[in-house]
């Protein structure tokens, strides 16, 4: 409550007194907190409840330790050792309860701040500077005549690291900012995760698969769930690298379509190189997508398939996106009518 916020200031630093520096109101807008209402839980048949200017717990610690970097004699630690348990295991965090997460790493070590009461002007010279007991060096610099236009807090033991650089995987093609460890972490996740189906290895599944089944690389509703993941997991490569709006096959754990064909292509060694998918479009088959690790491309895996393909689906159609190299396979093998919306090339075998 905002009455017991001012009672709070001004416990813990005279200097604080809510007609002067601890105006919370003020307090508030220099950092760019806002008060919420809040009411107390109303009685059953109660129509209206009074309102109260509040904060959340985090915010309060926000202030606080703002507060303690400009220099008051405020101690943000007994509050946030209160509240950062109940932080370890929430997945969405707000900048305010960020800063109760990281206060004992950043504690004395944060960037600059800078507060401007009255707004950005130009000219400034600084007028005063002193260190607080913290260790904090704080600076005001203002106009000519002395007005205070800015108040800068340099924290004792901040060291300004390298700023992360935008790097692009060579491997995944993942894009993280090196330098930041949260970006890297993320990025050693999706590696391995991409590397799976970019560099695949010989699959246990799919070479027990080609002892037991007659079709191995067929994937339909009715295939088991590893079939499935590895289809979305192609399905997922082909839409990053087209830039395709969505994953074309249903879930990594079934697919509800019940005459959606896919196929897991593999290579001698039982690694899935790659994967299409067919289905089925009120009159004809659609050749809905084809996706080959790049390693493996120009390897002939879909020719092999071709003849077998064109037996089962007859003249289905192939469904755009066509990359130039699905273009140029077609053209090989006069097939470029296949394309959806394209007519036969003239200079083409029928
Ligand atoms: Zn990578």
């Amino acid at each position: 409550m905002k009455h017991e916020i001012e009672d709070l200031l001004m416990a813990m630093d005279r200097r604080l007194d809510c007609y002067g520096a601890g105006d919370p109101d003020c307090l508030l807008a220099m950092f760019g907190l806002r008060w919420d209402d809040v009411a107390f839980r109303p009685r059953r048949l109660a129509r209206d409840a009074m309102l109260h200017e509040a904060l959340p717990a985090a915010n309060v610690a926000f202030l606080l330790i703002h507060l303690e970097e400009l220099g008051f004699q405020v101690d943000p630690a007994p509050l946030i050792s209160e509240l950062r348990p109940s932080l370890e295991k929430r997945p969405l965090l707000s900048s305010a309860e960020l800063s109760v997460f990281w206060y004992s790493q950043t504690r004395g070590r944060n960037p600059p701040c800078r507060v401007k009461p009255h707004g950005t002007q130009y000219g400034m010279r600084p007028l005063q500077s002193w260190k607080t007991p913290e260790g904090y060096r704080v600076e005001l610099h203002g106009d000519e005549s002395g007005h205070v236009a800015l108040l800068e807090v340099h924290s004792p033991r901040f060291q300004r690291r390298p700023e992360p650089v935008e790097t692009v995987c060579p491997d995944c093609g993942h894009t993280y900012r090196r330098g930041d460890p949260e970006s890297s972490e993320f990025h050693r996740r999706e590696h391995r995760k991409r590397m799976r189906y970019l560099n695949p290895q010989p699959h246990a599944r799919m070479l027990a698969a080609r002892q037991s089944e007659p079709d191995p690389e067929l994937v339909t509703s009715f295939s088991p769930a590893w079939k499935h993941r590895e289809m979305y997991d192609r399905a997922y490569a082909f839409k990053r690298e087209f830039r395709y709006d969505f994953i074309q096959w249903q879930s990594p754990k079934g697919e509800d379509d019940r005459q959606a064909h896919g196929y897991l292509i593999a290579d001698e060694a039982g690694a899935i190189v790659g994967a299409c998918a067919f289905r089925w479009r009120e009159s004809q088959w659609g050749l809905q997508w084809v996706w080959i690790s790049p390693l493996h491309r120009r390897q002939g895996h879909l020719g092999q398939r071709w003849q077998a393909f064109r037996k089962r689906f007859g003249d289905f159609q192939v469904e755009t996106p066509v990359s130039d190299a699905m273009r140029a396979f077609l053209a090989r093998r006069g097939d470029s009518a296949l394309i959806e919306g394209e007519a036969a090339h003239p200079n083409e075998r029928p």
